[in-house]
C-alpha cells in the first residue's frame, strides 16, 4: 500500500537487495531522523476539511487512521516489496491473516482451491475448514508431484497455494511448474516464502502471482514480534488487498513494522549465516545412529536437493527435521520428547527463523490440530523432530543434541 503522497526517497535505479534491504524506506520528516521514525499513532491531523474528505477518498494520498494506513507500515512494505521484486505489497497482522486477507480478496462460494497435503498446519486448516465454511473446496495434493496438481485442476479452480519448502518436512515445488498449470487453468499461484525468504528464493520471478509471508519467522529474526505480508503487481496488493484490509482491519501495528523493518537490514547475513550452520548439523545427524531419517534441502540425500538448489539460490535453509527410530509410534513420541527435553540450549518453542535455535515436535504443536489420518498424509510422524537453527556455535548445539540422541535407545 502506497499510502505516501510524498515521492519516494531518490535512491538510483538497479541496486543490489543488500542495499534495498538497509535503504529502502519512507521519506525522512522534517527531522532528519536517520534511523526509520516510528509513527505510533492510531490517526493523523488533518490539514482542512477538504484535505480530509480528499484523503478519506483517496487513502493513498495522505494517512488518516491507521487501520486505512501508516508511514512505519508503508516503510515496511516498500522494503519488503524491493526485496521479493513485487510492485507492491501489503502488511497484516500475522502470516495467518495474510492467507486470511488472501482467501477473503480471491475467493468466493463456488470456487476451487488446491494446495499442498503437507503444510503449515494453521494454514491446512484455513483452507480445509475454515474457508469451506464460505463454500470454497480445497483439494489437498502431494507437494513435490505436480502432475498431482495439473490433475486437480477444474473449471472452478481459482487460486493454487505452494509453501516451498513445507514445515516442517521441507519438501520442495517446482514454483515455475506450477504457475505453468496455474495460468494455464486461469488461476493465480500464491506461494508462502517463509522458510526460504527473498534472500534464497523470490517466486515472483518464477512466475508466481503472489508471495505470502509470516514476518514473525525470519523477516523479524529475533522472536519479538507478529507480522504478515502479501506481495505482488499493484493490480492485486492495491486493487483488491488494500481496500479490503481497510475494512477488514488485520492491520499490522506500527510497532510491529518498525520492529520488523529492522529485522529486515540484517535478514541477508543473518539467513545465510543459519543456513550454513543448519547445513553443517544436518550432515552431523545423518549420520548419528539415533536417526532415521533427516529433512534438510541442502543434503543430497533430500528427494528434491537438485530442484532446492536451484530454486533456493544454492542454500538449503536453516530448518532440518529429522526422525529419531522407534520400534512403535509411541516408542518414537517418547524418545523424541526425550532428545528435547535433554536440550539445554535450543529452546523448546515453536517459532522458527530466530537467531535463537528451536526445537519443536511437529506432531504435538504445529500439527496438533490435524487428524492422524491428514498427519499420515503429510509425513508428520511421531518421532519426528523440528530444529530451526539460530546463530550459536555449531558444536555447542550438537552437543546439546547429542546429549538426547546418545541415551535415545534408553528409552523404552
Ligand atoms: C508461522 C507460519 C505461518 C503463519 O504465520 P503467523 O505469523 O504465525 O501467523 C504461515 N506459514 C508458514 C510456513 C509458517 O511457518
Amino acid at each position: 500500500m502506497n499510502s505516501d503522497s510524498r515521492p519516494s526517497p531518490d535512491l538510483p535505479e538497479g541496486l543490489h537487495p543488500d542495499t534495498l534491504a538497509v535503504r529502502v524506506t519512507v521519506p525522512r520528516s522534517q527531522y532528519g531522523e536517520h534511523s526509520e521514525a516510528l509513527y505510533l499513532s492510531s490517526c493523523f491531523v488533518q490539514p482542512d476539511s477538504e484535505t480530509s474528505a480528499h484523503r478519506f477518498a483517496n487513502p493513498s494520498e495522505g494517512y488518516t487512521y491507521t487501520r486505512t494506513g501508516n508511514p512505519t507500515v508503508t516503510a515496511f512494505e516498500r522494503r519488503l516489496a524491493a526485496l521479493e521484486g513485487a510492485e507492491s505489497a501489503i502488511a497484516t497482522a500475522s502470516g495467518m491473516s495474510a492467507i486470511l486477507l488472501l482467501g477473503l480478496g480471491l475467493l468466493k462460494s463456488g470456487d476451487h482451491v488446491i494446495c499442498s497435503q503437507s503444510m503449515f498446519g494453521s494454514t491446512m486448516k484455513m483452507f480445509g475448514t475454515d474457508f469451506a465454511k464460505f463454500g470454497v473446496e480445497t483439494t489437498f495434493v502431494s507437494q513435490t508431484n505436480a502432475a498431482a496438481w495439473q490433475a486437480a485442476v477444474r473449471p472452478n479452480t481459482r487460486l493454487l497455494f505452494a509453501e516451498t519448502p513445507t514445515n516442517p518436512l521441507t519438501e520442495v515445488c517446482d514454483i515455475a511448474a506450477l504457475a505453468a498449470i496455474a495460468h494455464s487453468a486461469g488461476a493465480l499461484l500464491a506461494v508462502d516464502n517463509c522458510f526460504a525468504t527473498p534472500i534464497l528464493q523470490r517466486p515472483l520471478q518464477l512466475g508466481a502471482d503472489l508471495v505470502i509471508h509470516s514476518g514473525t519467522k525470519f523477516l523479524d529474526g529475533q522472536g519479538r514480534v507478529m507480522a504478515g505480508a502479501i506481495c505482488g503487481s499493484s493490480k492485486y496488493v492495491d486493487q483488491i488487498f488494500a481496500p479490503l484490509i481497510r475494512s477488514a482491519g488485520m492491520v499490522l501495528s506500527p510497532f510491529n513494522a518498525w520492529v520488523v523493518t529492522k529485522g529486515l537490514e540484517t535478514l541477508s547475513l543473518r539467513v545465510k549465516a543459519q543456513s550454513a550452520n543448519a547445513l553443517q548439523l544436518a550432515k552431523w545427524l545423518e549420520q548419528h545412529p539415533a536417526i532415521d531419517r533427516v529433512f534438510y534441502p541442502g543434503l543430497p540425500s533430500h528427494p528434491q536437493h537438485e530442484l532446492a538448489m536451484a530454486q533456493q539460490s544454492g542454500i538449503g535453509g536453516a530448518i532440518i527435521a529429522f526422525s529419531v527410530r522407534g520400534n512403535s509410534p509411541e516408542q518414537a513420541r517418547a524418545r523424541a520428547f526425550h532428545v528435547i527435553d535433554s536440550a539445554r540450549i535450543c529452546s523448546i518453542a515453536t517459532n522458527l527463523g530466530d537467531v535463537k535455535t528451536l526445537i519443536s515436535h511437529p506432531a504435538s504443536t504445529s500439527h496438533g490440530r490435524l487428524s492422524e489420518e491428514q498427519r499420515q498424509a503429510a509425513g508428520v510422524v511421531q518421532g519426528l523432530i523440528r530444529l530451526a537453527v539460530g546463530l550459536e556455535h555449531v558444536p555447542d548445539i550438537q552437543a546439546d543434541l547429542a546429549r538426547g540422541l546418545d541415551t535415545c535407545a534408553s528409552v523404552a
